[in-house]
């Protein structure tokens, strides 16, 4: 057994890779925060309510996963980009990708929602509200994303024919739902104000709540990463089961049970990597490389999202066709329009 030395992977300790990954998640959160503020701006003078004109952030789309997943549907069956919401699809193709080459990166280095939640499991543990729901409770849990996410992909993959597409696409609804999403959390039913409260406060108590147990959006990116050529393998003949990788896992995962951790809830944070002890016991490998350097996986994963942006920019496809004037008259009646 050997001790730490001086490597790559130790060069990166546990507070190191946790100081990035924490840099990171909340530069995409900042980013879209600022993003909302501005869509708000461009929401109030739609309706008429600021005289100043603020251009609508393309980059709210990525909130909009259903329209993202028709429009995917409709790329596939037509060959035709979604230019009413090109940047929603720019981005759930990027977080696909992501996912299939390199885990669950997008929520481990991106998603400001699974930010949100490792704010809020920080927190709870401070306060010492966090609880592990034992594995009869959890695993019947985990199985709720996949439901949802076949659900959705039977409703939108399986039975939407083209022009039920089409006329998705086209429709009022689906043209101003980034407004619609919009008053959904400036003005809540309540029905959805309790079930946001209750989401928030559970957070505290349960990891993850959100991401681990209810989010679809996750569980497919889950599905893809099974085929991910990036996995953390555990040197058996090394480990001292110490479980201080399992103890920082931001996904619960019962890392020194397995050699090789192909479960979709890897996130691919790397946080157990910088956490071991032993040198070269724990690593990020890819077929026949079995160490890689820790910012490989996330470093890529970063890369491959602004490729993504940038490839849109360039080709035209990450700023809506809808003229705003159009969008500003949707806008007006959103809260009417009944879902096609
Ligand atoms: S599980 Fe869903 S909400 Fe959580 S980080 Fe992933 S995509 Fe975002
Ligand atoms: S197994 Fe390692 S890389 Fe995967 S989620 Fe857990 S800590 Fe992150
Ligand atoms: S951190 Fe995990 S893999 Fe590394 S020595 Fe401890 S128990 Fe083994």
């Amino acid at each position: 057994m050997k001790e730490s030395s001086p490597s790559f992977a130790a060069f990166f300790r546990p507070a190191s890779t946790r100081k990035l990954r924490t840099t990171v998640q909340a530069g995409f959160a900042f980013f879209s925060l600022y993003a909302g503020y501005r869509f708000y701006l461009f929401y109030l003078w739609a309706i008429g309510e600021r005289t100043t004109y603020t251009p609508r952030p393309p980059s709210v789309e990525g909130f909009l996963p259903i329209s993202a997943l028709v429009g995917l549907k409709r790329l596939v069956l037509s060959g035709q980009y979604d230019m009413i919401h090109p940047a929603g699809l720019t981005i759930f193709l990027a977080a696909l990708v992501i996912g299939l080459l390199l885990r669950k990166g997008f929520c481990g280095w991106i998603c400001p929602v699974g930010f949100s939640s490792n704010l809020a499991e920080k927190a709870g543990r401070k306060l010492r509200l966090l609880w592990q729901p034992p594995v009869w409770l959890d695993l019947p849990l985990l199985s709720l994303k996949y439901l949802l996410l076949f659900f959705f992909l039977y409703l939108i993959a399986w039975q939407m024919t083209l022009p039920q597409i089409e006329s998705f696409h086209r429709s009022p609804y689906n043209i101003g739902v980034d407004a619609k999403m919009l008053l959904f959390f400036l003005e809540p039913s309540g029905l959805a104000a309790g079930i946001m409260l209750f989401l928030l406060l559970i957070s505290f108590v349960i990891r993850n709540f959100w991401c681990r147990y209810l989010c679809p959006y996750g569980a497919l990116l889950g599905l893809l990463a099974l085929a991910s050529p990036f996995q953390v393998k555990r040197d058996r003949t090394t480990c001292i089961d110490c479980k201080k990788c399992e103890k920082t896992c931001p996904a619960s995962i019962q890392i020194t049970t397995k050699s090789v951790v192909r479960t979709g809830e890897c996130i691919g944070c790397t946080e157990c990597v910088a956490a071991c002890p032993v040198d070269g016991c724990l690593s990020i490998a890819l077929p026949g490389r079995r160490k890689n350097p820790l910012l490989l996986l996330p470093g890529a994963v970063v890369t491959l999202y602004f490729l993504f942006y940038i490839a849109a920019l360039a080709t035209g496809h990450w700023h809506s066709e809808v003229p705003p004037e159009i969008m500003a008259k949707l806008y007006r009646i959103i809260g009417d329009l009944p879902h096609p």
